[in-house]
């Protein structure tokens, strides 16, 4: 539909509604505490706006819970799994579709397959969990970010491509034989949430076939991916965002999905390929962890909700008015002189803590800290990309600083309105006046592994 108004307005109307968690400061302030000022560790019911994550926090559409009540829960064989594979066979062209329960599910196995000592998996960037998979199997995670994309506060329009000619040398170095996979996250979550262009996938997949290494997509967010390059890249504006996002798909030979985000529901993944050896053996796998091959951890109903989903998140009304959210916060935070990843990316807006709060040290977590104000004066939750989610130490335990200190806001799929947003703006503006009276952050014990979902902290001295 063409849209000639300057407002963009959510393309859905609301069927059934959920109170929010509405709290005092005094009460934050004690339920801070006592969560050892990790949000990870919050009920939430406590939280009024929840920007923690996108991920399995969206609305399904009434079509899709019509889907759930006509899910086929038969253990073998289920319509809704034939319906699942239909969609996404439909979408990416890949032979083998394998559900798993989430995203990680799909890394794990996968990496059991491939993975091991002495490899390496080449990226634009690994999202945490595929990097603490990839680590698990024993091999490396090697993240080749586009120049450019950890310049936050300095637009351009696809900061999530990868540096193709670093990977290159990358691989010419180490030798081909040693890298089993190239992983092109889209979009780049670890980086803000910012596209990748067709060029770039075009590029690293030219780069992939010259040193016969397989390239699979990590495509949570594939469907926002593929709006942004309508949007932004040359000679694809008229072109259906189904069309481009079955470009992507085209170029790889493989891809992982947390149907959690882009699929618009709350629990489901799948791993989807061409190899046959690769696919038998992640089949094996799948049978001992997750469940027989045509459900892989999910009941019948869910199967339904991602293939109905996985049709929805392709309505560019949609993704209009999604991108258009995203870039709607980054706007209110810039006008109260927050520095953010500029653009914002698709499904949320990454403020820059190092840049907000130069006076917090990054072994006090300035990201942390900023979260957790963030919760203290209005209610509102989002999640630390910096040291503490980082996580490393050298040989004292002293952590040693990211080369970033972000707080993402996500934004969850279709379930808060702009007066939301407006509210998040307002607690910011506040913030950002106040925002000499934040104070850093001592970490109390943190294990190894993901240490920021499970951390103690307490206020720095
Ligand atoms: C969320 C996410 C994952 C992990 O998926 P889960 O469903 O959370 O297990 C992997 N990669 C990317 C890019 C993600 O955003």
């Amino acid at each position: 539909m063409e849209w000639k108004w300057k407002t963009i307005i959510e393309p859905f109307k609301i069927k059934s509604v959920e109170p929010l968690g509405i709290t005092t400061r005094d009460e934050r302030k004690t339920v801070l505490e006592q969560a050892h000022y990790n949000l990870f560790n919050i009920k939430a019911e406590k939280v009024l706006i929840d920007m923690l994550t996108d991920s399995g926090t969206g609305a399904m559409s009434a079509a899709q819970w019509g889907g759930v009540m006509n899910g086929d829960e038969s253990y073998a064989g289920a319509r809704s799994y034939y319906n699942f594979e239909r969609e996404i066979k439909r979408l990416t062209g890949f032979s083998e579709v394998i559900p798993v329960h989430q995203g990680r599910a799909a890394e794990k196995i996968l990496f059991g397959v491939i993975g091991g000592k002495g490899r390496y998996i080449v990226s634009n960037s690994h999202f945490d969990t595929t990097r603490a998979n990839v680590e698990f199997s024993g091999a490396q995670a090697m993240d080749f970010p586009v120049k450019g994309a950890l310049d936050f506060g300095k637009p351009a329009p696809f900061k999530g491509n990868a540096d193709v000619a670093a990977m290159e040398k990358f691989i010419r170095e180490k030798g081909a034989k040693n890298i089993p996979l190239c992983v092109m996250t889209v979009t780049n979550n670890s980086l803000g949430g910012q596209p990748v262009s067709m060029e770039n996938l075009k590029a690293v997949r030219a780069v992939c076939d010259k040193y016969g290494i397989p390239m699979f997509l990590d495509c949570a967010r594939f469907a926002e991916n593929a709006y942004f390059i309508k949007l932004r890249e040359k000679g694809y504006n008229s072109t259906p965002v189904r069309e481009i996002a079955e470009e992507m798909f085209e170029l790889a030979d493989g891809a992982w999905m947390s149907s959690k985000k882009d699929a618009l529901v709350n629990i489901g993944g799948f791993l989807a390929l061409n190899d046959k050896d690769w696919s038998a053996k992640a089949r094996q796998m799948l049978i001992l962890t997750e469940g027989f091959n045509t459900y892989g951890g999910l009941a019948g109903r869910d199967l339904e909700a991602i293939a109905i989903g996985l049709q929805e998140v392709l309505d560019e009304n949609y993704l209009q008015y999604r991108i258009r959210s995203s870039a709607y916060l980054g706007e209110g935070l810039l006008k109260h002189g927050v520095p953010i990843i500029d653009p914002p990316g698709g499904h949320g807006v990454y403020v820059n803590a190092k840049k907000f709060l130069p006076h917090i040290r990054p072994q006090n977590f300035p990201a942390q800290a900023l979260a957790c104000a963030l919760y203290l004066e209005g209610g509102i939750r989002g999640v630390e990309i910096g040291t503490l989610m980082f996580g490393r130490r050298d040989k004292n335990g002293v952590y040693q600083a990211a080369p970033m200190e972000l707080v993402r806001l996500a934004m969850p799929r279709r379930v808060y309105t702009q007066s939301h947003i407006d509210y998040v703006i307002e607690v910011f503006g506040w913030l950002a006046r106040h925002k000499k009276a934040i104070k850093g952050l001592d970490v109390v014990e943190a294990p190894p592994i993901l240490p920021h979902f499970t951390a103690k902290l307490k206020l720095a001295k």
